[in-house]
């Protein structure tokens, strides 16, 4: 047998998932970080990932793949150690070096915010002993770097926030001039097999010595790997606090005013946009139990005649870009159920709104939805999001990160490199 392990370091924890040469889970692991997280945790929890494989999957494991949160970075040594703390994916510190690379990069590029990830790259080579540094990695780079022995190795997900030109596929011009730019990795393709697995891992866990070890992707990128969506028009809704929309298209799309932007994927792109609407305001009012026995009583063939725009407060940027557009939540009927319904409609209409900009702006037309998040358990909300998007409205089979990872190794990314 063949198994493919995927690693996931997310927020909160870190999981694992096993898979075979059919796509079946094998095995899964998991754990919590402390509060305070440090590349120890994660090495720690990277070696009690292995450590849990079950020694006849170790034996005939062929590939693993790590995604990690996107943004997260370190400076290393060449022994891999690391000589500064790790700049997590929110960490804002870095915002005198974006606004310095505000007047080198392009406009409204990517990289021009604080938590970017060539904004603390600047930050880093300004404020860790660069002198020893020897790469600049990502946390999935980092990690994958440790089972290999090897630095120096990103891929495109991952490096799109720190200024790679994901287009031409090459390091531009602007960065290249930035001192100490000989520290950014080399970028592959995501899910290119990098080098097996060190001989000292691969002994000391039981793991097949030829397991190769592959180049990762962001954890939300994962996510929708594992969904299973692969064709141009398809497209994954995430119905979590927040409603997030990522579609597969022929054309790359680049809004930095409503926060749309693209990332390679093989040869298509996956363009995204965020609304601050989402399952947070349903959790203004209601519980998971009120959550379901309400929507039992909703009718989703019919139209709720409120007009509802759910923000958490003040403030929208996709699929209209204002921030000061007031939250649409009366008038309230005295019946829950009713209110319900003109949430959950009012919600449905932005997401159908978000797709039909997508589309305005030049990415494939929506073709068929599938559903991840809290909100994916809501057959009701999603027969009334079937009828407002006109697409098929799918739950998602898996849309564990780590298992879309594991996914990703065995597949990889069809991609010219
Ligand atoms: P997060 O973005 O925090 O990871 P989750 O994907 O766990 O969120 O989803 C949590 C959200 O799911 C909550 O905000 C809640 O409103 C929503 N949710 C949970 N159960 C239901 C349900 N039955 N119908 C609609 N929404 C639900």
């Amino acid at each position: 047998m063949s198994y493919y392990l995927g690693l996931d370091f997310g927020t909160s924890g870190a999981r694992a998932c096993v898979l075979d040469a059919d796509a079946r889970i094998i095995h899964q692991g998991q754990l919590a970080f402390p509060a305070e997280q440090s590349p120890q945790v994660w090495r720690e929890a990277l070696h009690s990932l292995l450590s849990g494989l079950p020694a006849e999957l170790a034996r005939q494991l062929r590939g693993i793949t790590i995604d990690a949160t996107s943004a997260t970075v370190l400076m290393c040594d060449a022994a891999l150690e690391p000589i500064s703390p790790a700049l997590m994916y929110h960490d804002g510190r870095a915002t005198a070096e974006a606004l310095e690379l505000k007047g080198i990069a392009p406009p409204n590029h990517t990289v021009c915010g604080a938590t970017s990830g060539l904004a603390k790259f600047l930050w880093l080579t300004r404020h860790a002993e660069v002198s020893r540094a020897a790469h600049f990695l990502h946390q999935a780079d980092w990690l994958a770097a440790l089972l290999t022995g090897q630095g120096g190795i990103s891929d495109y997900h991952n490096a799109l926030k720190s200024g790679y030109d994901v287009e031409a596929l090459c390091w531009p011009e602007w960065v290249l001039t930035l001192p100490n730019s000989q520290l950014l990795p080399k970028i592959v393709a995501p899910g290119t097999a990098i080098a097996t697995i060190s001989t000292e891992l691969a002994q000391r866990y039981g793991i097949a010595a030829d397991c190769q070890v592959h180049a990762g992707t962001t954890d939300s990128i994962a996510a929708f790997i594992a969904s299973g969506v692969t064709q141009p028009g398809e497209a994954v809704t995430s119905l979590g606090t927040t409603l997030v929309l990522k579609l597969l298209s022929e054309q790359r799309v680049e809004a930095a005013e409503f926060g749309v932007y693209s990332h390679r994927y093989g040869n298509l792109w996956l363009a995204g946009g965020a609304s601050n609407a989402g399952g947070g305001v349903l959790r203004q009012f209601f519980d998971d139990a009120q959550l379901t026995a309400f929507s039992a009583r909703i009718d989703p063939t019919k139209e709720s005649p409120l007009d509802y725009y759910p923000l958490p407060r003040p403030g929208e940027r996709f699929p209209i870009n204002d921030p000061l557009l007031t939250p649409r939540l009366s008038p309230r009927p005295h019946d829950d159920a009713e209110f319900l319904h003109g949430l959950l409609q009012g919600l449905s209409r932005i997401e159908a709104a978000g797709y039909t900009k997508l589309a305005e702006l030049g990415a494939t037309p929506l073709r068929a939805v599938v559903t991840a998040g809290g909100g994916a358990k809501n057959a009701v909300w999603m027969q009334m999001r079937e009828r407002l998007l006109g697409v098929s409205v799918m739950a998602a089979n898996q849309a564990e990160a780590a298992f879309g990872a594991a996914l990703l190794g065995m597949r990889e990314l069809a991609a010219p490199h």
